[in-house]
């Protein structure tokens, strides 16, 4: 295998480990494609959780795995992911989750901070679960869950990856790097982490070019306030109690959107139809995925009162991923009789999806 995770317009600046055959670079040259546009910068908030003692910085709400009872001299929370990956040419997803993995693991990459050890299992025996499969026209490269206890705690037991097979070979998303950076997103979720939309070199930024495959020292430093500390506390139930049907707690669920646009400008030209529409009505319509990887997909039914931009006929559907157990936290259900200006893809005939969240503006 030769270097595959090289391009010409990316330059190497930095120092790091990103790859299974020892190639070393830690930050890429963060440029502007015209697909992935920088869309906004995002103010830094410092969220001070009393109880914990720990800033919320890039932290996905104050959600974290229960750590306990580590020995003094090796306190090391080791979290486990399921490779579940099929590769797909020219994309060798177990070579990328190795990557990705050894990029968060505190022995290899450093970036997972020092209490942060991560390996891989085979699928179905994680902590994490880690898929990919063609999901088809979604809008979105990835998504990743977490389920959450209902205890004040909020201690993540269960997380899994899905990547996005349809958007690979598209326009900035035909290097296995930019796919590193997807994956090492979802995987970032799945531990704990929010978005980090303050720095161009981190894979926790969803708004930058896909460039950028490893996380940086901010995520490390945030995974080291994290997890520094023994949670041996009380309300949370481990992985191992989940309901057989309502699974582990409550889902929280991060998507990894494939289109941005600076502005709204940029988002009309981009759209293939732009309405002013009413929701009729909304219902789970189907799964995309195979069994253990399935993901729900809602069918939205609306009203064009307007057409802005293209053609629409009077009622349209949009296809939503959404279903039991999946709500995307920027992307809710659509209520019935509200009213929205929708900037839309098309994916079949009559039916469209939102081209990202920016695109739904509820009136
Ligand atoms: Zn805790
Ligand atoms: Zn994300």
């Amino acid at each position: 295998m030769d270097s595959p995770f090289f391009a010409d317009n990316v330059i190497i600046i930095g120092y790091g480990a990103f790859s299974g055959e020892n190639l070393q670079f830690k930050e890429v040259e963060n440029m502007i494609s015209r697909k992935i546009s920088f869309a906004w910068l995002t103010a830094l908030f410092f969220i001070f959780i009393s109880a914990s003692g720990a800033y919320a910085d890039n932290q996905w709400s104050n959600y974290h795995w229960e750590k306990k009872n580590t020995p003094p001299d090796h306190p090391i929370l080791t979290l486990s992911i399921g490779d579940n990956h099929t590769d797909v040419n020219p994309t060798h997803w177990s070579t990328l989750l190795d990557v990705v993995r050894s990029n968060w693991d505190q022995d290899d990459g450093g970036f997972g901070g020092a209490y942060l050890a991560v390996n891989i299992v085979d699928g179905g025996a994680g902590d994490i679960e880690s898929y990919n499969d063609d999901y088809g026209n979604t809008g979105w490269l990835g998504l990743a869950s977490i389920w959450i206890t209902r205890g004040k705690n909020k201690h993540i037991v269960r997380g899994q990856s899905k990547v996005n097979d349809y958007y690979i070979g598209y326009d900035s998303f035909s290097e296995d790097f930019n796919w590193a950076h997807v994956l090492c997103q979802e995987i970032g979720h799945t531990f704990g982490l929010d978005h980090n939309r303050d720095a161009g070199d981190t894979c926790m930024n969803d708004q930058t070019a896909l460039l950028s495959p490893t996380p940086n020292d901010h995520d490390t430093d945030m995974l080291d306030i994290m997890y520094a500390e023994d949670h041996g506390d009380s309300g949370g139930s481990s992985g191992k109690k989940c309901h057989p049907i309502r699974g582990c707690g409550q889902s929280r669920v991060h998507a990894f959107w494939a289109e941005h646009y600076e502005d709204e400008q940029e988002l009309l030209e981009a759209s293939d139809a732009v309405v002013e529409a009413t929701v009729l009505s909304s219902s789970f319509s189907h799964t995309v995925g195979g069994p253990d990887r399935a993901v729900p997909i809602t069918r939205v039914i609306l009203k064009v009162a307007e057409t802005i931009k293209g053609k629409a006929s009077r009622v349209i559907v949009l296809q939503q991923t959404r279903g039991p157990g999946l709500e995307i936290e920027d992307d809710p259900g659509y209520v019935t009789g509200d009213a929205y200006t929708l900037y839309l893809r098309q994916v079949g005939v009559n039916s469209y999806r939102v081209v990202n969240p920016d695109g739904r503006i509820r009136h």
